[in-house]
C-alpha cells in the first residue's frame, strides 16, 4: 500500500489544489498534516483567522472519514517522525517562493531526504508560476523588474480547468490538538467562506470594481485579501470565475473593465511574487541600488503619530486606524498612508513596511516588500520621480462626502464635510466654536505637506544625482 502525505501550508482547502490531487493520485492512502511552525512568523490576526481554518479544515476532513493532524514543534523533525510513523513514502506540498516559507520548504526537504522520503513540490498560490512567465522573455533566467511587459505576457498564458478535487482519505491515530481561533473572527474563516464571498463578488461588486472599487467608503473590492492569502480559495479559481463572467456574450464593455481591472490586481500579486521569487535580497534592500544608501529618517515621534492616525491629515488617520482597527485597508487610502509616511514623514519603507506587517490580515512579505518598495520609489516603479500623494487632493477626490473619514476618526464627525477631509482649513472662530485642536482632540497636521514634499524632492533630486541616477 502506497502511503503520503499532504502538508497543508497556503492552501487551507480541499478544492482546486494540485498537490493534494497528485498525492491522491499516486498513494492509496492519504493524510492531511499542518505543522504549527508556519503559524509562527505570522501576526495575531492571522494566526487567530489560520487557526480557525485549520479547524475548519479538519472538521470537513473529519466527516469524510479522515483526519488533518496538527503538528507541534518544528516542522521537519515533526513531519519525519509523522511520516515514519504512519509508514509514508512521500510527502506532498504546494511549493513556496521566497523568505522563511521557502526555507522552511528546504529544511523540510533535506530532512525527509536524509530518511529516503522524498518532498514533492506542486504549483504554488500564484495564478502563473514565476518561471513560466520568466521564461518568455529574451534571456530571462532573472525574471521580469517591471509591471507593464510582466504583465503583457501574464495576460497572454490561459489558466487551465481546475484539477480534480483530491481528498485525504486516511485517519491519523494522533492527530493533535487544534490551536484554538479567539471567537468571534473578525473575517469568517474557511473554504465555505471564501467561495461564498467569492460567490457573492462575482456575482455583483465585479461589474462595477473599476469604478466603486477606488472609493473606500463603498466597500466595493472582492474581500479576499485574507483568503487568497491562506488559500481557502485558489488564485486560479478566483481568475476562472472572473474570466467566466468575461466570456458571457451580454457582459457589458464597462463590465469588462472592471474585469479586466481586477485580474491587473491578481497579475500585481503575482508580479510581486515573481520579484521576490527571483531576488531574495528584497525584504531588506531596496530593488533600485542607487536609492540602498537614501537617508530615511526612523523618528519615533513621527512614526508613532503615523501608526496612531494622528497626523492630523484625516485620509492618512483614518487609513491607519482601520489597518490597527480591523487589519485591513483600503488599497486606496492605505496608498496615501504609505506616502505619506515614505515622503511627508521621510520615514525608512521599511519601518512602514513592517507595521504592515504586523497589523494587516492579508500580509503577505513579497506582496508587501513589493508595495511598499513601490511607493517609497525604490522598487519596481520607473517614474522619473516618486509619485507623492497629497492626503488632502486624494481625500476631496476619493472621499468627497467624508464617510470614509468620519468613519475612522469619529472626532471629525461634528465638522462639516469640506472641513472633515482638511479640518486645519477651519476658521479660528469654528475651530474655537466646535472645540476643536483641543489637546485631546484631532491633532494638528504634524507637518506641513506642501513644503514637506518639496523638501523630500530636493533631497531625493540630490540623492540621485550624487548616486548617479537620473
Ligand atoms: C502599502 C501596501 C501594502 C500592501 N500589502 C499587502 C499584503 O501584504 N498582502 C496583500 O494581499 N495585499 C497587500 N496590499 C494590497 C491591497 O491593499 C490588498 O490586497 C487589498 O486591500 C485586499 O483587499 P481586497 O481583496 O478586497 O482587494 P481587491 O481590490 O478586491 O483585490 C483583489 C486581490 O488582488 C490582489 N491585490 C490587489 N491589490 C494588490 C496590490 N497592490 N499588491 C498585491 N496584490 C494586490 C490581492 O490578492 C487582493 O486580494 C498592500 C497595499 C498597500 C498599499
Amino acid at each position: 500500500m502506497t502511503v503520503s502525505i499532504h502538508w497543508f501550508r497556503r492552501d487551507l482547502r480541499l478544492r482546486d489544489n494540485p498537490s493534494l490531487t497528485a498525492a491522491s493520485g499516486s498513494s492509496e492512502r492519504v493524510y492531511g498534516a499542518y505543522a504549527l511552525e508556519d503559524l509562527e512568523p505570522l501576526n495575531d490576526r492571522q494566526r487567530a483567522f489560520a487557526a480557525g481554518c485549520i479547524k475548519q479544515l479538519r472538521s470537513t476532513l473529519d466527516k469524510r472519514d479522515a483526519s488533518l493532524t496538527v503538528l507541534d514543534g518544528g516542522a521537519a523533525d515533526a513531519l519525519t517522525s509523522m511520516a515514519k510513523r504512519l509508514g509514508a513514502s512521500a510527502v506532498h506540498v504546494a511549493r513556496a517562493y521566497s523568505g522563511r516559507e521557502l526555507a522552511l520548504q528546504q529544511k523540510v526537504g533535506e530532512a525527509l531526504g536524509a530518511i529516503g522520503i522524498a518532498l514533492h513540490l506542486h504549483r504554488g498560490h500564484a495564478v502563473h508560476e514565476p518561471e513560466t512567465i520568466a521564461e518568455r522573455k529574451a534571456g530571462g533566467a532573472t525574471g521580469y523588474r517591471v509591471f507593464p511587459p510582466f504583465y503583457d505576457i501574464w495576460k497572454s498564458i490561459g489558466v487551465d480547468f481546475a484539477t480534480p478535487e483530491g481528498a485525504c482519505n486516511a485517519r491519523d491515530p494522533s492527530p493533535g490538538p487544534l490551536p484554538e481561533p479567539p471567537s468571534p473572527l473578525a473575517v469568517p474563516p474557511g473554504e465555505e467562506a471564501a467561495t461564498n464571498q467569492l460567490t457573492r463578488f462575482a456575482a455583483a461588486r465585479l461589474a462595477d470594481y473599476a469604478v466603486n472599487g477606488e472609493y473606500p467608503a463603498r466597500n466595493a473590492t472582492s474581500g479576499l485579501g485574507a483568503y487568497l492569502r491562506f488559500g481557502c480559495v485558489s488564485s486560479r479559481t478566483v481568475y476562472r470565475a472572473v474570466a467566466e463572467r468575461m466570456s458571457r456574450s451580454w457582459t457589458l464593455a464597462q463590465e469588462r473593465m472592471s474585469m479586466e481591472a481586477y485580474f491587473r490586481r491578481l497579475a500585481l500579486a503575482d508580479f510581486f511574487t515573481h520579484l521576490a521569487s527571483f531576488d531574495r535580497t528584497l525584504h531588506d534592500e531596496a530593488l533600485q541600488e542607487k536609492m540602498r544608501s537614501f537617508g530615511w529618517s526612523t523618528d519615533a515621534g513621527k512614526l508613532g503619530a503615523w501608526l496612531e492616525g494622528r497626523t492630523g491629515y484625516p485620509f492618512v488617520d483614518a487609513a491607519m486606524r482601520q489597518l490597527r482597527k480591523e487589519g485591513h485597508v483600503h488599497q486606496r487610502a492605505g496608498i496615501a498612508a504609505a506616502s505619506f509616511c515614505c515622503f511627508d514623514l521621510g520615514l525608512d519603507w521599511r519601518l512602514g513596511r513592517d507595521a504592515w506587517m504586523r497589523a494587516s490580515i492579508e500580509a503577505d512579505e513579497a506582496l508587501c516588500d513589493g508595495n511598499w518598495q513601490w511607493i517609497a520609489g525604490v522598487g519596481s516603479d520607473q517614474a522619473a520621480y516618486p509619485r507623492i500623494y497629497n492626503p488632502e487632493k486624494q481625500a476631496r477626490h476619493f472621499d468627497a462626502q467624508a464617510v470614509y473619514v468620519r468613519r475612522y476618526c469619529p472626532e471629525l464627525t461634528r465638522l462639516p464635510t469640506r472641513a472633515a477631509l482638511a479640518p486645519w482649513q477651519l476658521e479660528r472662530t469654528q475651530q474655537v466654536e466646535l472645540g476643536f485642536f483641543s489637546p485631546d482632540d484631532y491633532p494638528r497636521p504634524i507637518v506641513d505637506h506642501d513644503e514637506a514634499a518639496h523638501e523630500f524632492l530636493a533631497r531625493y533630486e540630490a540623492h540621485r544625482a550624487k548616486a548617479g541616477g537620473s
